[in-house]
């Protein structure tokens, strides 16, 4: 089967495998090899592939109308965005597609808000962010980004930001001044290697915030909608930020969903001619989302990813030592470091590949395990053994 590599600009390095098919956790390559699906779109199938009330939702949206534009109202967005804003507990949803779309809007959000509300001098806001985040691919996101391969090559870039450690709140609270719009963070940062802040570091990036008259922004596009056990991740410490920025797990899989999430003495700021999007609200995203929406009030995906979470910790904690040097994981979302003498994270992921299980590296040395939330407990097992199995075939030790 040809890669077509030569017709695809090469701006992804993926793994040696052609997909045609998928189920729930299970998807099918090309030559009818099944492999277990750990990697979940990045949190875009937290309810596995063809969630059958998802499935039926988009069927049944595709033949009443998919694309209206905001031109118009659609009977599928004020539902939606009722059933959304209920769940997070604000009073408005800005609907967007892409994930980096919802983060540029919260940027726009943050800053019309500090100019408007806050009185900050016209031109003059600063938006806080930390080290190592990911937060998308737009021109005005990788000018906050630390990574070089993200960003080289890319400028000029876009001023207002200024970049404080991950989990330093000293360092942060030095950095708030008069011109602070606000503070974006993801509450566990997903693309660094699942980087979960010190405990406190959220409440306290929460009580700055409100004493200083910031907003604090929680990037939840990959944490929330219940891979960490809780609708969001900012909740595994009570916190309540102003502004949520979702997407990923949204979209059901089917199409791409984003939204912001916030109330409305924030999200107010926005008036007719600021901000939109052809596609941001459409009949078919909304039906969508409402029925994901609809999965996750009951609350059975959350529990699923902190009961199945806390196996697949226990599991790959006894892999430390034996390959694995750390193991850092909040629900069914683990980032593994692999101990760099035996691999790489890469060779790590193609070896699982030759075993049946999709994972995808990270900076280095680094796997992260983020199955769909529908993972059963022996296909946990399963693949902690098959991780075990590539490390042992390297030269770890075998585990008792
Ligand atoms: C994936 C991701 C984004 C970007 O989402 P896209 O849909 O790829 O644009 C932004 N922030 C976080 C935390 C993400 O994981």
């Amino acid at each position: 089967m040809a890669l077509a590599d030569a017709v695809m600009a090469h701006n992804y390095h993926p793994l040696p495998v052609v997909i045609a098919e998928a189920k729930d956790v299970w998807v099918t390559d090309v030559e009818g090899r099944r492999l277990l699906d750990c990697l979940a779109g990045y949190s875009a199938l937290n309810f596995g592939h063809g969630h059958p009330a998802l499935l039926a939702a988009a069927h049944e949206q595709l033949d009443r109308a998919t694309l209206t534009s905001r031109a118009f109202h659609n009977d599928r967005l004020a539902p939606f965005c009722e059933a959304l804003a209920r769940l997070v507990g604000k009073d408005q949803v800005l609907p967007m597609n892409t994930g980096a779309e919802a983060v540029e809007t919260a940027i726009k959000v943050a800053r019309k808000w500090a100019y408007d509300v806050k009185g900050v001098p016209a031109g003059r806001a600063k938006i806080i962010v930390a080290a190592e985040n990911f937060h998308g691919r737009t021109t005005t996101i990788v000018s906050f980004s630390t990574d070089p391969v993200a960003r080289d090559g890319f400028g000029p870039y876009t001023p207002g930001f200024e970049t404080v450690p991950y989990g330093d709140l000293a360092a942060l609270e030095a950095a708030v001044d008069d011109d602070t719009a606000a503070v974006l963070i993801e509450p566990i940062q997903g693309e660094a290697g699942v980087i979960i802040p010190p405990e406190g570091y959220l409440p306290g990036v929460r009580e700055l915030c409100t004493r200083r008259r910031v907003l604090f922004v929680a990037d939840e596009i990959q944490s929330g909608l219940g891979r960490t056990g809780e609708t969001f991740a900012c909740a595994h410490e009570g916190v309540v930020p102003d502004m949520y920025i979702l997407g990923k797990a949204l979209g059901g899989g089917i199409v791409p969903v984003s939204a912001v999430v916030a109330d409305r003495d924030v999200l107010g700021v926005i008036q007719p001619g600021n901000h939109g999007s052809t596609f941001g609200g459409n009949p078919l995203a909304a039906a969508v989302g409402h029925a994901v929406v609809r999965l996750l009030e009951t609350g059975e995906y959350q529990q699923r990813a902190t009961q199945l979470g806390s196996r697949l910790r226990e599991r790959l904690d006894q892999l430390v030592g034996h390959g694995v040097v750390a193991v850092r994981s909040r629900g069914l979302w683990a980032g593994v470091d692999i101990d760099p003498e035996l691999m790489s994270g890469r060779e790590a992921s193609e070896q699982l590949l030759d075993r049946g299980v999709l994972v995808k590296d990270t900076h280095g040395s680094t796997i992260r395990i983020a199955p769909p939330l529908s993972i059963e407990a022996e296909q946990v097992d399963w693949l902690v053994d098959q991780l075990a199995d590539v490390l042992e075939a390297a030269g770890a030790t075998r585990t008792q």
